[in-house]
């Protein structure tokens, strides 16, 4: 039976859904976690294939080809399939003109809806049990406007040096309480700023084949000569210059990327080898990762093991992790106004398996916008953040990610130095820079301006633990229990008159973040 123009349309729109929602989403969703081509079908030469148009870029591109392509192959599919059926009677009038409009009308058309399909699926965690990379992106890498490195450096901070170490749990090592991360750190010039931290106190660095595409390792390999071997603590991650490698990677080649980056290093074995940018509890307890570990240990050739995630299920892995018993050391994201679930997590790693913490990602300042100013008389946002980071005592360490001489002085700065009131005002100063979106808790100054008495304060949490948290199934149940408890909801601000705009004395705009939030919280 032949198929009108019209069924065959919307059964090509359909499909590119599908295919959006069922292959491409959650390829792309792996995609970002950095995983080496290996992890993907096909994945070597099709990312050598890709790399021809794209020599430059250092990440698997494996993913990202599988990702797209489906995509395209069905818009191309889609357009070839249409143009036939209008050809076909009852054929449309023109059909050779309307037949090639209406084949790129649903081509584009197949294309969009896989790409929004996708985008639900591996942004928005819809069929991902909520796990999607839209709050970890938001929170984790958008730091455009956070201000890392202080506009005027002061004179005290010049030749600034490590002041304190804290014990890294059960390697028992004493580490500098401030990481040298060397993930931008190439070339003479990278080389010269490890070596100074190094100098200056920093004992324990934190590199990956897959920074710098290895330049951070044969860097740091260099700046590592000039210092005793003993003496400094020295972290890589299980992966190829261009990606983590896959839970099912054999155990040869776990073992070989370790060796190679002794090579690159110019070591005999490295202190810490992590499960790097960890998502999968596949790949976090992977047999052959640690059948390789354990060899690598037994041959004197690896000491620790760790893992390190910042990603959607990191409380899952997180959680795995502690429960396994595995694992000496944890890498995490933490810094002011993280999520709260991580603190949870730190706590127990270190009371039950006395893991060592290293905290990560200690500037990214989530939705932070840069600061008009630094407080007069308060330290620099990083030192301030360092310090947040530090006074809890159960972190052993932060990681940053030092790229100029200015760093070692700023950032050491901070060694050993307590929080202060003024550097509490300076984070808090931030978190006011969001634009006005963030909702103090246990404010209500709004509360009474509302004619519907609805709690905008609770409303706009929600909210937040939707957007900022990553606990949007949270947010949608907690949303859901106020409308039957109240009978209504934030829809009732869609015929409001909105008194309460201007009662905020924190600027913000209420009617329009309460209409989002109804939006947001009512997607399931
Ligand atoms: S817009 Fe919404 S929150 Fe504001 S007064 Fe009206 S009902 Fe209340
Ligand atoms: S006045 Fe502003 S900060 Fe206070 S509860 Fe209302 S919206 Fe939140």
């Amino acid at each position: 039976m032949k198929s009108s123009p019209r069924r065959v349309v919307l059964g090509c729109l359909g499909l590119a859904a599908l295919l959006g929602f069922f292959l491409t989403g959650p390829v792309l969703y792996r995609t970002f976690i950095g995983l080496a081509p290996s992890a993907f079908p096909l994945g070597q030469p099709l990312n050598d294939l890709v790399k021809r148009f794209f020599p430059n870029l250092n990440v698997s591109l494996a993913g990202v080809a599988w990702a797209l392509l489906p995509l395209l192959a069905i818009a191309l599919a889609s357009f070839v399939l249409v143009m036939r059926a209008a050809r076909r009677p009852p054929a449309l009038a023109d059909p050779g003109r309307r037949g090639v409009v209406a084949g790129l009308g649903t081509a584009v058309g197949a294309l969009a809806l896989g790409g929004f399909a996708t985008w639900l699926r591996a942004f928005k965690g819809v069929g991902n049990e909520g796990r999607g990379w839209t709050p970890q992106g938001t929170e984790i890498f958008n730091d455009a406007g956070v201000v890392k490195t202080a506009p005027d450096p002061r004179a005290e901070w010049q030749g600034s040096r490590i002041a304190a170490y804290r014990t890294l749990g059960r390697t028992g090592w004493r580490v500098s309480d401030i990481v040298l991360g060397t993930g931008a750190i190439r070339g003479e010039d990278g080389e010269a700023v490890g070596r100074l931290a190094l100098e200056r106190g920093v004992n324990y660095f934190d590199t990956a084949p897959d920074y710098s595409g290895a330049g951070s390792e044969q860097a740091m390999g260099r700046a590592l000569a000039s210092m005793p071997r003993d003496q400094i603590f020295v972290a890589t991650k299980f992966c190829e210059p261009n990606g983590h490698l896959p839970a099912n990677a054999p155990v040869a080649d776990y073992k070989r990327v370790i060796e190679e980056s002794l090579a690159r290093l110019g070591t005999d074995y490295v202190d810490l080898v992590h499960i790097h940018s960890c998502d999968e509890i596949d790949r976090l307890m992977s047999e052959n990762a640690h059948e390789a570990f354990d060899r690598l240990k037994q041959e004197g050739k690896a000491r620790f093991l760790g893992f390190s995630s910042h990603t959607p299920n990191l409380v899952q892995v997180a959680n795995q992790a502690i429960d396994s018993g595995r694992f000496d050391v944890m890498m995490l994201a933490y810094h002011h106004g993280i999520w709260p679930e991580i603190p949870d997590i730190i706590h127990r790693a270190r009371t039950q398996q006395d893991m060592g913490v290293v905290a990560m990602k200690t500037l990214k300042g989530a939705r932070h916008r840069s600061m008009p100013s630094y407080t007069s008389g308060a330290d620099a946002y990083s030192q301030a953040a360092f310090k947040w980071v530090l006074s809890n005592p159960e972190v052993s360490c932060l990681v940053v990610s030092f790229t100029k001489p200015q760093h070692v002085d700023e950032y050491l700065y901070a060694s050993g130095k307590s929080l202060s009131q003024g550097d509490v005002a300076l984070l808090e100063e931030y978190d006011r820079q969001i634009v006005g979106t963030y909702c103090a808790p246990h404010c209500g100054k709004c509360l009474g301006a509302c004619p519907e008495q609805l709690p905008i304060h609770d409303v706009l949490r929600y909210r937040m633990y939707f957007e900022d948290y990553g606990r949007e199934k949270d947010a949608i149940q907690l949303y859901s229990s106020m409308t039957e408890r109240l009978g209504k909801n934030a829809a009732v601000c869609a015929g409001c008159s909105a008194p309460c705009l201007g009662s905020c004395p924190i600027g913000i705009a209420i009617p329009q973040r309460m209409a989002g939030a109804h939006e947001l919280l009512t997607l399931g």
